[in-house]
């Protein structure tokens, strides 16, 4: 308003003006009324024609105001600095939309989940790319497509019909390798978000969670049964002498195959929970391969053939305690496994890339090739009732893989039914240092490498 005023007025001063003019020069000629009407149309014609030159440069700058607006004074120069500024203020705030919302995006491209927009007709607007990995989307070329022509499965046909998404819906599952957890929220008006978690791996160590927790349960009932069986029997038959021998001993087996069974649940525990073995303690091979081949000239009483053999001069950085318990329980399986009369080597030695390994080889029953991928599983058994009457508590190949890879190392295995198996125990170069062993060497086995 502030502008128009003074260009009205200024309109009326330039007609009146030419008025005065003109009544001034008719004068001179008699015909001042004339001169007057003559003067103020003259003034007002060109006063319109510059405005309208005026406008057509305003008009011209409006269809590319990628410049300055024109700068006159007046009327329409207010109005070119007042659209200029507004112009450029909505510029900057479109810029600065344009700036968040791609923030905003890459954000969500950064989510370890995936994340869709969907319009009010089910299309997809935009999805990041864990969403385009988990439905098989391409990004570009199925937008605006509607969501269920892309995500056939029809557990979520059903879900994006059924329009209550209270809770989330479950994609995949047995016979596919992923399972996706995936949850809709409505946004806007009509819009929807959708959400997708693989949850294939938290499935699957929640699955093996309840296994392991009914196996421990059916181990521990085992052997609690038969404990309350016996006592029962004690309190009420009268047993003799010799009868109370025989079930006190086998109470006290009972017993036993507990307290084996809840070390090697502690072991397990005390691997899960503790921080990585040192890499500078460092633990004599030799001292290891003497204490197992105590351990297992007990445990054989002269049945087997026993042979160690191997390099002394070596250390491995780790902790003492866990590489004994691997070697252990490797050197007793074997025993366990052979029947009398065969034999167990263990063999040690440095490879030419400073690997050291540990071998333990057996002649005993052997292993079919299918279960050996499932050996280091806990409580998988090839043959339950020979693992039980052993001794066995089905977790001791568990224990050594999780001492091996703890120590940055691998655990191999080669068998064969009815003929005997190896179990290699494989430490990384960094792990393994040279020492002068002043006595006690064994002697040196070469082990060829794989
Ligand atoms: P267990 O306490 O039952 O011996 P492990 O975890 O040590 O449990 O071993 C798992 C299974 O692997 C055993 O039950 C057995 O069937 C098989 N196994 C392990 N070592 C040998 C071996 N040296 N010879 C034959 N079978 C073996």
């Amino acid at each position: 308003m502030s502008g128009v005023l003074p260009a009205i007025l200024n309109s009326v001063l330039i007609c009146l003006v030419g008025g005065l003019v003109g009544a001034a020069l008719g004068e001179a000629r008699d015909m001042p009324s004339l001169g007057a009407l003559l003067g103020s149309l003259l003034a007002c014609t060109t006063h319109a024609i510059w405005q309208s030159l005026r406008a057509q440069k305003f008009v011209r700058w409006l269809r590319d105001t990628s410049g300055p607006a024109p700068r006159n004074a007046g009327l329409w120069g207010e109005v070119g600095y007042l659209t200029e500024r507004s112009l450029r203020s909505l510029e900057r705030g479109i810029v600065q939309e344009r700036l968040q919302r791609t923030q905003f995006l890459s954000g969500i491209e950064a989510s370890p989940n995936g994340v869709m927009l969907l319009d009010v007709h089910d299309q997809i607007e935009w999805c990041n790319s864990v969403s385009a990995q988990h439905f098989s989307l391409q990004r570009d070329n199925d937008r605006l497509q509607t969501v269920t022509n892309l995500i056939r499965s029809p557990v979520f046909v059903a879900y994006m019909q059924a329009q209550e998404f209270d809770a989330p819906v479950y994609l995949g599952g047995p016979g596919t390798r992923q399972k996706l957890m995936v949850l809709v929220r409505p946004y806007g008006d009509g819009k929807k978000l959708l959400l997708s978690q693989d949850v294939t791996e938290r499935d699957r160590s929640e699955a093996m969670r309840r296994d392991f927790v009914a196996n421990v349960s059916h181990e521990i009932r085992t052997p609690l049964t038969v404990l309350a069986g016996f006592i029962e029997t004690m309190a009420t038959v009268k047993l003799s002498e010799a009868e109370n021998c025989r079930v006190i001993e086998l109470m006290s087996q009972q017993a036993q195959r507990m307290q084996t069974l809840v070390a090697d649940l502690l072991i397990l525990a005390q691997l899960e929970g503790s921080p990585p073995p040192s890499p500078d303690r460092w633990v004599g091979l030799g001292g290891l391969v003497r204490q197992a081949e105590a351990d297992a000239q007990a445990l054989s009483g002269g049945r087997h053939r026993l042979s160690f053999k191997g390099e002394t001069d070596v250390e491995i950085a780790g902790t003492e305690s866990e590489l004994q318990s691997a070697l252990t329980n490797l050197v007793s399986n074997a025993i366990r496994y052979t029947p009398e009369g065969g034999s167990v080597e263990v063999r040690s030695g440095v490879r030419a890339d400073g690997v050291v390994e540990l071998e333990v080889q057996d002649t005993g029953v052997g292993i079919e090739k299918g279960h050996i991928p499932r050996l280091t599983e806990r409580f998988y058994r090839v043959d339950g009732s020979r693992s039980r009457e052993t001794g066995g508590t089905g977790l001791g190949l568990s224990i050594v893989k999780h001492v091996v890879q703890r120590h940055g190392g691998e655990l191999q295995i080669v068998s064969e039914l009815g003929k005997g198996s190896i179990f290699k125990l494989a430490f990384p170069a960094h792990r393994v240092r040279y020492v002068r062993a002043a006595s006690a060497s064994l002697p040196t086995a070469a082990i060829a490498p794989p």
